[in-house]
């Protein structure tokens, strides 16, 4: 039925440019070219690179969504950083690493720990004496599981890395800093922090 007035209209004006003029308008008319103008924009965000914050220092961690770190996170890392969980104990990378280098947060890249502050508490999970330098990390009274324990989070993206305790006397600080070697990445020192960083992301 749609292509009878067309064809009329053809054979009655004759005119090239009117047969032009309706032909353009008829994908239109039909719905395709809206359609195409309004999936053009949402299958290119698709097709775009997660927001990254480890892999791009101007994006800021904190607005990222839920379902964003989802995208950049093994499910592991999402649930230690994002849910606040723990790997159990002795399970976890970097429990026996004895490299000199730096220990970077794995939701964000931000620089949290050093190597040379690293120390065997025997417990489990990578300990630290203290953290790179103050403001790296935020603490935050936790009264979950029954005990009150003094969590640490990453300062930039917010990311749970563990507890703080201060149970180590033989350290500098007295406090042992209990870290999910799962929310860390370990930069070996003198390496590209974001070669490291973009190589660790690839896995
Ligand atoms: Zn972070």
């Amino acid at each position: 039925m749609r292509s009878f007035p067309r064809a009329l209209l053809v054979t009655l004006t004759g005119a090239l440019a009117v047969l032009a003029c309706v032909d353009a308008r008829e994908p239109a008319g039909e719905g395709r070219g809206d359609k195409a103008e309004q999936q053009a924009p949402s299958s290119a965000k698709d097709d775009a690179m997660p927001r990254d914050p480890a892999l791009d220092p101007t994006i800021d961690p904190m607005t990222l969504t839920d379902a964003e770190w989802k995208a950049i996170l093994t499910p592991e890392r999402y649930h230690v950083l994002r849910q606040a969980g723990t790997e159990r104990a002795g399970t976890g990378p970097y429990l026996e690493n004895e490299e000199k280098g730096a220990y970077h947060c794995a939701g964000c890249g931000q620089k949290l720990y050093d190597a040379d502050h690293k120390f065997h508490s025997g417990c489990g999970w990578p300990s630290f004496f203290k953290e790179v330098e103050p403001g790296a990390i935020t603490t935050h009274r936790d009264t979950s599981h029954f005990m009150v324990r003094e969590e640490m989070r990453c300062a930039r993206c917010g990311g749970h890395l563990g507890h703080i305790f201060a149970d180590a006397p033989d350290q500098p600080t007295g406090n042992r800093h209990c870290v999910n070697g799962t929310a860390l990445i370990f930069v070996p020192e003198g390496a590209d922090v974001n070669e490291v960083l973009r190589a660790d992301r690839k896995k």
